[in-house]
């Protein structure tokens, strides 16, 4: 998607891409612009709109809001630790994805891809969120050693092809791993700061609703109705005319277009783990 905006955009006029950089701090202004630092070379400079994109653990979301109210960073913790990495495909796989439960809530998900290599998903899921307070520092020091070294561990005596995949995860050269979470907010938005995405209303990649969530936006752009009433707030009609009024309230509008889809896809997950022991339990997926 990134690819097709940029190449549709970027010779348009008044459009400017950066790339390899990231905000430092961000201020917005008495005379209602946004002003903005970066962490590498670019100069600093002011905007009409800021617009956070960048993901489940957006550093736009903490500059902005601060840590939350409960101080987790809005990230409503489901109790699952992934990590995914290519393998070399061998005769162990099959046309198909196949999919491993053992005891402790570990899962080995792998499937082969069109490259001709094997994809592997491996997470560990639990509700007792202190089996994760090791592999939680892991991920925010970002040691991939570490990392691999902690679901090597933990999956010691899973059974089935762990040692293929363990073997594979430490010698793959696209390793990465993420905490399974929501992030929940009561706004995104705060004068001329937005968040979207992940970074606003992450339902967890396990949802499967990420993609119905961004085209409900659309639909909220475009939806008859929704545009009579906010037209006026998304279209300024005079382009200096006191944006900061205009666009929280189309902010607003939006979330309130896909509310009952976001309550849904977020408030579902409550992992059934606490007293499961039996080697076959598909109840570690499970969802109440
Ligand atoms: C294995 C897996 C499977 C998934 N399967 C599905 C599925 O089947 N269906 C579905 O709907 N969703 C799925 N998801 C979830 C989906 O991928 C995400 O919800 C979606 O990518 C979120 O898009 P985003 O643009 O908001 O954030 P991201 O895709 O996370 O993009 C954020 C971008 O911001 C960049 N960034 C981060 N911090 C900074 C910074 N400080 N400065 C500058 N840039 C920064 C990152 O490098 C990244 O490019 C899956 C996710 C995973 C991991």
């Amino acid at each position: 998607m990134a690819r097709i905006l940029y190449g549709t955009t970027k010779d348009t006029p008044g459009i400017k891409y950066v790339f390899d950089e990231s905000i430092a701090t961000i201020k917005e202004n008495a005379d209602g612009k946004v002003y903005v630092t970066f962490a590498n070379n670019s100069p600093p400079a002011t905007f009409d709109l800021v617009v956070g994109a960048d993901g489940m653990t957006s550093r736009t979301r903490r500059m902005i809001f601060g840590h939350g109210p409960k101080n987790d960073d809005y990230l409503n913790r489901l109790g699952q630790y992934s990590a995914y990495f290519t393998i070399s495909r061998t005769n162990d796989d099959t046309e198909f994805a196949q999919w491993w439960n053992a005891t402790r809530g570990r899962l080995i998900l792998k499937r082969p891809d069109r490259y001709g290599t094997t994809r592997v998903y491996m997470s560990v899921t639990d509700a007792n969120l202190a089996r994760f307070d090791e592999i939680d520092c892991l991920l925010k020091d970002g040691d991939q050693k570490a990392q691999q070294a902690w679901f090597e561990k933990e999956f010691q005596g899973a059974g089935w092809l762990t040692e293929r995949c363990v073997k594979g995860m430490k010698e793959s050269g696209d390793f990465y791993m993420q905490q399974i979470a929501q992030v929940k907010m009561e706004k995104w938005s705060k004068g001329r700061v937005v968040l979207v995405g992940d970074a606003a209303y992450a339902p967890s990649p396990i949802s499967g609703v990420v993609c119905l969530l961004l085209s409900t936006n659309v639909i909220a752009y475009i939806h008859p109705g929704n545009r009579r009433r906010h037209r006026r707030r998304i279209r300024p009609r005079r382009r200096d005319l006191a944006l900061t009024r205009r666009y929280p309230r189309c902010f607003a509008a939006l979330r309130s277009a896909h509310a009952p889809i976001r309550r849904e896809s977020t408030e579902a997950y409550t992992w059934r783990t606490a007293d499961c022991e039996s080697a076959d339990c598909m109840g570690c997926l499970g969802v109440q």
